[in-house]
């Protein structure tokens, strides 16, 4: 069994039910995604729409892929043909360019609110008052093409777990309070966070879904 297949199992089988694993597949070529897809997985995620486009045309249809990386908005009529998931909307206007194309493809997109919650200016995200009028503003209430799915969020990044747990425990507790405040008919229900580095912290403190790239294909290779 490859490398990657092992991985996979071993993720499969070490998380918890409600927890559901995002195969981070970044600089990975289509034929390392096929042996994580032939071992089982089906969501992957990509931050590039240009690599996920030509990723997309070439791999199984039944792909499942999130969108995880900033997103901006000439882009979005790329993907919101068959994107399942964005992870990282920052605005209302980003939404609602989402809404608009996927309205063209008579699509319903999940997206995430993304969070702000690190030490570091080149995090993007939203706080806690902005998630709020935007969860709150008629526009958003009017969108009948995207839904928000939850809240996503990415912790500094240092050894120091003890930070990086406190980094959670604050977006769970926003997800919390958003999600008591604003029911939804259901659907705001997701939690996304954790990575290679801190996926266990992440699903102590409530995570509903992981995103891991180096610890199932091991080491990126920028070029
Ligand atoms: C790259 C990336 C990940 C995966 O990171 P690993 O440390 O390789 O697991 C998760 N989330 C986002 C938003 C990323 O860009």
């Amino acid at each position: 069994m490859s490398l990657i297949a092992e991985n996979i199992r071993y993720f499969h089988s070490v998380l918890p039910p409600q927890v559901k694993l995002i195969a981070v597949s970044k600089t990975k070529s289509p034929a390392e995604i096929l042996e994580a897809y032939d071992a089982g997985q089906r969501a992957f995620g990509e931050n590039k729409v240009q690599e996920l486009l030509l990723k997309y045309e070439s791999l199984p249809k039944d792909i499942e892929w999130h969108f995880i990386g900033h997103l901006q908005s000439n882009k979005v009529k790329f993907i919101t043909p068959f994107i399942s998931y964005i992870h990282s909307v920052d605005s209302l206007k980003l939404l609602a360019e989402i809404n608009k194309e996927a309205k063209k493809s008579d699509r319903v997109i999940k997206c995430f609110l993304e969070m702000y919650i690190a030490e570091e200016d080149t995090k993007y995200g939203l706080d806690m008052e902005e998630a709020s009028a935007i969860l709150e503003s008629p526009e958003y209430k009017n969108f009948q093409h995207t839904s928000v799915a939850g809240l996503m969020g990415m912790a500094t990044f240092t050894e120091d777990m003890n930070h990086v747990r406190k980094e959670f425990q604050y977006l769970s507790y926003m997800f919390n309070v958003l999600k008591t405040k604003y029911s939804f008919g259901g659907c705001f229900r997701e939690l996304s966070m954790g990575m290679s580095g801190d996926y266990t912290i992440a699903i102590e403190e409530g995570s509903t879904m992981v995103r891991i790239g180096g610890s199932i294909f091991g080491d990126r290779v920028y070029r």
